[in-house]
């Protein structure tokens, strides 16, 4: 017995916005994507979406909601998030507001987190990201072997929990950031053991070693043994002198591993002449590097040391979509020493990024929700996301009509959708419809204090 979600009224931003749709779903599997002709469709058992109780479909019934208008998205997927960080600015603060404090600051308190602590906030972030619309993460990790395999270890642990409790409702992807500052071959092999035991693929942020090549020399050696994906911490400098991503992308175009491999942040192009910028660019988009900015927290960090007039630290968006480089928008850190904002909000993220990259056109709106939905799922290696025939039922609905009303607005009011399940409603802050995800939500958050302690 099926059950049958049918939506009406729908507009679809990303597809066609001269008309609305109807979308039906099967067993939590799209079956087909219409554009209606002429008026609505008046129908006794239309329940509007802004009246519905979030129940259903059941089984071997046909669901029928009207959007009214409102505006849907594939789920949305984040392509770069520290989740394991999530939540500790009370913990570990940074005065400077410096990368290299918020480093230091971090790295040496990790010892006393507990994989207790560390798995609440990775849950408490992994849900506030799905509760904004997001259906897939992938997150680094932070992977200190200097305090010893132990300490490394609690945070692969720990995300492999919640990864797999959290596994009907979430993709997760875990990235261990291997030590770029030591990368020896006690540190490698913990890395290969980190990816043995379920870890999606090799992280770090080789710009910050003495040696970065090598170092890159190191990580795609590893990640060639291991057979996986790497994605690395590139260039996220004011220097316009460093330059590893052109090493990365030659490196690639070496193996041969066009849609392996990522790079994330990218300042220092920001930083360099446009000629530099543009042959680096072009470099990436050669090998077929997938690119993710992160406006929020480069936006915070870099500059620091800038006079006036001060550089904004975010990366060349319009320079690195034109060339064809898959370029997402991703959320990085959430209050904690990097980043003392955020909330796991793509949208937030993607308005974020309009501001810092002059991208206010009709155009340019439509791209930067590309941004957010259709780029991070191909830097990701995701398929079948969109809202097409065959794919999983996965969208979220906002309340909001348009793209340009959904920047303007930022609605808070959403309806997030998982394989034709609704996970949570647009009634209040944390209206989970599913109880298992409620619980999880109350047991995390009870062990999270914006209060500094002690
Ligand atoms: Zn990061």
């Amino acid at each position: 017995m099926k059950s049958v979600l049918k939506i009406f009224n729908v507009s679809m931003p990303l597809r066609d916005e001269s008309m609305l749709h109807t979308l039906t779903a099967e067993d939590g599997v799209w079956t087909s994507v219409e554009r209606q002709v002429g008026e609505g469709l008046p129908d006794p058992e239309l329940v509007p979406v802004d009246r519905w109780d979030g129940v259903g479909p059941e089984s071997g019934r046909t669901l029928c909601l009207d959007a009214e208008g409102k505006a849907v998205l594939p789920a949305l997927a984040d392509a770069h998030m520290h989740l394991d960080k999530a939540f500790s600015l009370p913990k570990v603060g940074n005065v400077s507001g410096t990368l290299a404090e918020a480093i230091a600051n971090y790295s040496s308190a990790v010892p006393a987190f507990s994989k207790e602590e560390l798995r609440a906030r990775i849950m408490r972030s992994a849900l506030q990201a799905i509760s904004c619309g997001t259906t897939a993460i992938r997150t680094h990790l932070d992977f200190h072997v200097r305090h010893g395999r132990e300490v490394a270890m609690r945070a692969i642990e720990a995300a492999l929990e919640v990864k797999e409790e959290l596994a009907p409702y979430v993709s997760m992807q875990l990235f261990p950031m291997l030590p770029c500052y030591d990368l020896s071959e006690e540190a490698l092999e913990a890395g290969a053991e980190a990816l043995r035991m379920g870890a999606t693929g090799v992280g770090g942020a080789p710009h910050i070693s003495p040696l970065p090549e090598p170092d890159i020399d190191k990580l795609f050696a590893l990640a060639d043994r291991m057979g996986c994906p790497i994605d690395v911490h590139t260039d996220e400098s004011d220097n316009p002198n460093i330059r590893t991503a052109a090493y990365v992308a030659r490196k690639t175009m070496a193996y041969g591993w066009a849609g392996k491999v990522t790079v994330g942040h990218l300042c220092s192009l920001a930083a360099m002449p446009d000629e530099d910028a543009g042959e680096i660019i072009g470099l990436l988009a050669e090998a077929g590097i997938g690119a993710v900015t992160l406006p929020g927290a480069n936006l915070y960090l870099q500059g620091r040391s800038d006079p006036f007039p001060v550089r904004r630290g975010v990366t060349r968006v319009r320079e690195l979509l034109a060339a064809g480089v898959p370029l997402a928008a991703a959320s990085d850190n959430i209050h904690d020493p990097f980043h003392p904002f955020g909330k796991g909000d793509l949208l937030q993220i993607g308005l974020i990024t309009a501001y810092a990259a002059h991208m206010g056109s009709p155009a340019d709106i439509r791209a930067v929700l590309r941004m957010i939905s259709e780029h991070p799922a191909t830097v990701m290696g995701l398929t079948g996301r969109g809202i097409e025939p065959g794919n999983d039922a996965d969208f979220v609905l906002f309340d909001a009509s348009t793209p340009e009303e959904l920047f303007a607005m930022v609605p808070e009011r959403r309806w997030v959708w998982r394989q034709g399940r609704c996970l949570k409603t647009a009634g209040s802050r944390a209206d989970w419809r599913l109880p298992v995800l409620a619980h999880h939500w109350e047991d995390a958050s009870e062990r999270i204090s914006f209060r500094k302690k002690g």
